[in-house]
């Protein structure tokens, strides 16, 4: 991964875009924000931090659980070939859809549903990027990611979570490592929770 170019992605990108107009004069706090429905657009330290971790390559074709308001989503599309997103949450996902579709990114791919599951018809992937934190490892993302691939999820209970790296290896070995300790909102579904 280019991380010059990230940094300055990441830079100038207006967090404001993203947030509702009652938020946008804290759009520049590294906070996260409510953006609806009891969910947060996350701190964007942690963004960052998340996709250095995650390290898409350009032809990377990477799956994204919890599209959120879409900023993760943009940095996620400007560093790779392709991303499919996954919001459980509808009109959540029109509004991220809306301002991406502003931002002219078109390697952008939605679905709205049960993101614990995946998305197995473009399986596997080179990067899956979860950012709602699960109690365990869904079995079905390892499955979709692709030898060599790598993960990014935050694995734990409701108030705080490590977020955990997985790779897989050429041969489908799985190594995981933790990263740091983090509060995400829960991925709620079918391998999340209820
Ligand atoms: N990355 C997003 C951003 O930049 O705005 C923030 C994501 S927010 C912390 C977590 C998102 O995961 C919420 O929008 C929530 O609705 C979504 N979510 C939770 N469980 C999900 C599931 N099973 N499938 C898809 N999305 C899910």
């Amino acid at each position: 991964m280019d991380y010059q170019e990230l940094e300055t992605f990441f830079r100038s990108l207006d967090r404001s875009f993203f947030v509702d107009n009652g938020l946008k004069e804290y759009a520049a706090l590294d906070e996260p924000l409510p953006i609806g429905f009891g969910q947060t657009i996350s701190q964007p330290s942690l963004v960052l931090k998340m996709t250095r971790l995650l390290a898409p390559e350009k032809d990377s074709r990477v799956l994204e659980i919890g599209t959120g308001s879409g900023f993760q989503t943009a940095i996620l599309a400007k560093m790779s070939a392709q991303v499919f997103t996954v919001e459980r949450i509808g009109i959540l996902m029109e509004l991220a859809r809306k301002r991406l579709a502003a931002l002219n990114f078109s390697n952008i791919y939605y679905k709205v549903g049960d993101g614990s599951i995946g998305w197995r018809e473009y399986a596997p992937y080179d990067r899956i990027m979860v950012t709602a934190a699960a109690g365990v490892l869904p079995d079905e993302l390892v499955s979709q990611l692709a030898p060599g691939g790598r993960m990014v999820i935050p694995i734990g209970p409701p108030d705080l979570q490590e977020l955990k790296l997985i790779t897989k290896t050429g041969d489908g070995d799985i190594y995981i490592k933790t990263a740091e300790m983090v509060r995400f909102v829960e991925l709620k579904g079918q391998y999340g929770w209820i």
